[in-house]
């Protein structure tokens, strides 16, 4: 299995339109990141979680042609708003799988009703197949997905496990039982937005405390903000078997 990191910035992204804050203005391409998202491959089918506001670019520089569908971890802007641009898969494939929890489906149906409609539907519009994740494992092109559910303050958020690998963003609480289902994974991806503490995303030292408790082989942070500094000073200070993780980067779960 193969995931590359298409975006690993919080909302805004980094860097942030006109701030003159040192990390967005660093040359370091590393400290450059879109918004959060990954590329999940394996066999021939490539899954994507998350289609945020940079997708259409994100797929570009992935050089990604064809997708089986696309996994939601929950329904902020940040996470949705590349939608529109699953035009050129649709066309070339026909109807797109989406995946979610049906109160993420519902906020998808309100905020892009045209791709929803069924009467009179724009022909340049795509169509979606709608899948309901409850938290409970599921099946996408054999392979067993399994969620792990979180708060992300009082917002549900679905993580997921792809075999030995779990993703999980956006989250601020994780009830233990949850944690059970990951424990001891070959590669873990967690949330750490900043240093200072944030009513609804992990600061690092959350993140680490959260990783303890997975015990993973390897973790790599993710949605992370401007404010938790350069990448290459963040790195110096993680525990051996953590790392930052960057735009583009590519990692492999055997
Ligand atoms: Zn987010």
């Amino acid at each position: 299995m193969k995931v590359t990191f298409l975006g690993t910035g919080t909302s805004q992204g980094i860097p942030i339109i006109g701030s003159k804050h040192p990390v967005c203005l660093s040359k370091n391409p590393k400290d450059k990141r879109l918004r959060v998202s990954i590329l999940v491959e394996w066999g021939n089918f490539s899954y994507v979680v998350d289609c945020g506001p940079d997708f259409r670019c994100q797929m570009l520089r992935a050089g990604v042609d064809k997708i089986d569908g696309i996994l939601f971890t929950h329904e902020h802007t940040d996470h949705v708003m590349g939608l529109d641009d699953i035009r050129p898969f649709y066309f070339r494939q026909g109807d797109i799988p989406i995946y979610g929890h049906k109160r993420v489906l519902k906020a998808l149906k309100k905020r892009f009703k045209y791709i929803f409609k069924i009467k009179n539907k724009y022909p340049g519009a795509p169509t979606v197949i709608l899948n309901r994740i409850k938290n409970e494992p599921f099946i996408i092109s054999g392979l067993e997905v399994i969620p792990i559910n979180g708060k992300h303050a009082e917002l549900q958020v679905f993580g997921f496990k792809f075999g030995d690998f779990a993703y999980l963003t956006d989250m601020k609480t994780v009830k233990n039982k949850e944690i059970q289902k990951i424990k001891n994974v070959k590669v873990l991806v967690v949330n750490a937005l900043r240093i200072e503490s944030h009513r609804s995303h992990f600061n690092l030292e959350e993140a680490l405390e959260f990783i303890k408790k997975v015990n993973p082989g390897k973790a790599y942070l993710t949605h992370i903000s401007h404010l938790l500094g350069f990448h290459d000073d963040v790195e110096k200070i993680l525990p051996d078997n953590v790392f930052l993780a960057y735009d583009s980067l590519q990692i492999t779960i055997s």
